[in-house]
């Protein structure tokens, strides 16, 4: 299927590995021209050169921390006005919030959901105006279903969720959509951060955790990236004009609920 976004800008924030790469590649291979982006150099220049490899349109760089004001300026002097926009950062430490001090929440705030909150508002106008935008949040399956070592994780990105709810319905007249996915567990350099702390606390080695946890998954598997990138794809794609303001849990049924 064409996606129909040859030739459109795409700024894809911390894209130099995991889940966002993914998104970068799947957007590349389309034809969009995409901003990739991380704060390790030579991590970014070489995930870029793999997206090159498929890309039909421009892949450029650039080597900032996103959760500054000066990143997102450096960002946005790149590509000042992206017809696609997908949010993404590392995820806050696990841990237990008895031992978060004001300062752990202030930067998981500021990371999960006032950088994405800013970005949106330095994009979405001109979207508008322009009448066609696609922005993509990655968020996590814990704003659905909290996950207790994750607490900060929880609490940030159910603040950007409750905001974009909002703003998604403002601007869909103008042919702008503003989405989350939600992973589940995706076997990335994140995960096994995630399950290294758990093991931790088990007692038990980094391998029995893993396998504790993936076993534990409904379909025995955890997700691969490229899985989440066809997807956070298709939502910036023509085609995806009527999914507005929707939370897209992604984690092969692990979620229970009906609906
Ligand atoms: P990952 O494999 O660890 O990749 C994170 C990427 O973000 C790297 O390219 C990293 O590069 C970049 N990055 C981190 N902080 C950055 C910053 N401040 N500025 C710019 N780039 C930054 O993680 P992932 O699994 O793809 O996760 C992506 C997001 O999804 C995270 O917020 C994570 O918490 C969330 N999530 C993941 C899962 C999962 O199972 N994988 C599940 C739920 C939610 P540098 O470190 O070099 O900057």
């Amino acid at each position: 299927m064409d996606l129909g976004i040859r030739g459109k800008s795409a700024i894809v924030c911390a894209s130099s590995k995991g889940l966002g790469k993914a998104c970068a590649t799947a957007l590349a291979r389309e034809g969009a021209d995409v901003v990739m982006n991380g704060r390790t150099a030579d991590v970014l220049e070489a995930a870029a050169a793999e997206v090159r490899k498929v890309a039909t349109g421009k892949v450029t760089t650039v080597c900032v921390d996103v959760t500054t004001e000066a990143g997102r300026a450096a960002l946005l002097a790149a590509c000042p006005s992206p017809d696609i926009l997908v949010n993404n950062a590392g995820g806050p430490p696990p841990g237990n919030f008895r031992d978060w001090s004001r300062a752990h929440w202030e930067a998981a705030l500021n990371a999960n959901m006032l950088t994405p909150i800013e970005l949106i508002k330095a994009t979405v106008d001109a979207m508008c105006e322009r009448g066609f935008g696609r922005i993509v949040n990655i968020t996590s399956s814990s704003v659905k279903s909290p996950i207790p070592v994750l607490g900060l994780s929880n609490g940030a990105r159910a603040g950007l969720t409750g905001f974009v709810a909002g703003v998604a319905r403002e601007v869909s007249r103008h042919g702008v959509t503003i989405n989350g996915i939600l992973p589940g567990p995706f076997d990335t350099d994140r995960l096994r951060g995630t399950i290294r702390y758990q093991a931790e606390q088990s007692g038990r080695t980094f391998d029995e955790e893993y396998e504790v946890r993936r076993s534990a998954t409904v379909p025995g598997r955890f997700g691969r990236a490229e899985e989440f990138g066809e997807l956070c794809a298709f939502l910036c794609s023509a085609h995806a004009g009527y999914i507005n303001g929707q939370n897209i849990v992604i984690d092969g049924g692990i979620y229970p609920g009906t609906l």
